[in-house]
């Protein structure tokens, strides 16, 4: 892939003004930047509809539509939603939802309840291993935002409790770690319903290499209405697979950037993981026509 901006450069080249970035995040959850900076940069990077996807939470679309509308960016509702298959941890994307829907806004914040009780499970967890790392460092982390793993590595790392935010998922945290807690989770065929009953579509995010294809048709079963193709993780074969798979159970496609605000060593990607306009306008066509 080309890449067109450089966020360090500030470079921009304008062909991206016909394409989308549909997988961002903000304050709101584990990203950095507010709702308007994260417009302004999409702005700056030349897209021209871009989607926030705040894990389980909904709270920054309304301040982005209202930036974006200044600059000429529209700005899709949309919300990551973490479901369990098996087990695994499953990632999926909802777009064109009522965004004040209540039954949906009644779940994301119990998820967000949720997660703040593992949050607080997890610390107790480090501090039976002799970690001493307090719930106040992890909310300081997460400040509006749902609380997730991300704010709890993040606070180790300022506590000089780990070397790197890596280590503290590999030695505390993660899955199978001394620290690991799960969270609360719908099952795909409940989240897809949840979406749906919203109005919108969900998407299966970043399947990467670690989706089996039994698990795969199994996501597709239970109401997916497409796969993320575009995705950091995802080289050209990966986006081609994807894309097949897209086109063999007549799914659609969505992908974007994963932009965290330069959270997670992301500072390039944004402008450079992108999608044509024409997914979002299939995305349209889908719901209402
Ligand atoms: P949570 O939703 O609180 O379980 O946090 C999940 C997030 O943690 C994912 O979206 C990743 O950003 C991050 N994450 C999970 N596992 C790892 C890992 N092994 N290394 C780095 N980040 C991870
Ligand atoms: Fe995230
Ligand atoms: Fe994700
Ligand atoms: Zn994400």
């Amino acid at each position: 892939m080309v890449e067109t901006w450089n966020g360090l450069t500030g470079q921009i080249d304008r062909s991206n003004n016909s394409r989308a970035d549909l997988h961002l995040h903000t304050t709101y959850s584990d990203g950095a930047l507010q709702p308007k900076d994260l417009v302004q940069q999409a702005h700056a990077a030349g897209l021209s509809v871009i989607s926030i996807t705040d894990h389980d939470n909904v709270g920054a679309i309304d301040e982005a539509m209202e930036a974006g509308k200044s600059l000429g960016i529209e700005v899709v509702p949309g919300v990551e939603l973490s479901v369990a298959l098996n087990d695994k941890d499953i990632h999926l994307l909802a777009y064109f939802f009522d965004h004040t829907n209540k039954k949906l806004l009644d779940y994301l914040a119990f998820f967000r309840y949720e997660r703040l009780k593992r949050a607080e499970r997890i610390v107790q967890k480090l501090n039976d291993i002799n970690i001493p790392l307090k719930l106040d460092a992890v909310l300081d982390q997460a400040g509006i935002g749902s609380v997730g793993r991300p704010h709890i590595a993040s606070a180790l790392l300022e506590e000089g409790l780990t070397g790197t935010y890596h280590e503290a998922f590999m030695k505390y945290i993660g899955t199978g770690a001394p620290a690991y807690e799960k969270k609360y989770q719908l099952s795909p065929n409940e989240a897809t319903q949840l979406v749906a009953q919203a109005g919108g579509l969900s998407f299966l995010a970043h399947p990467g290499k670690y989706t089996t294809d039994i698990e795969l048709s199994t996501l597709i079963q239970a109401g997916l209405d497409g796969i993320e193709v575009v995705h950091p993780s995802h080289n050209e074969a990966r986006q081609e697979f994807y894309r097949g798979v897209v086109h063999q159970y007549f799914l659609l496609e969505c992908g974007g950037s994963d932009y965290h605000g330069g959270k997670k060593n992301d500072d390039q990607v944004l402008g450079v993981y992108t999608v044509p306009l024409e997914v979002v306008e299939d995305m349209r066509t889908r719901l209402f026509s």
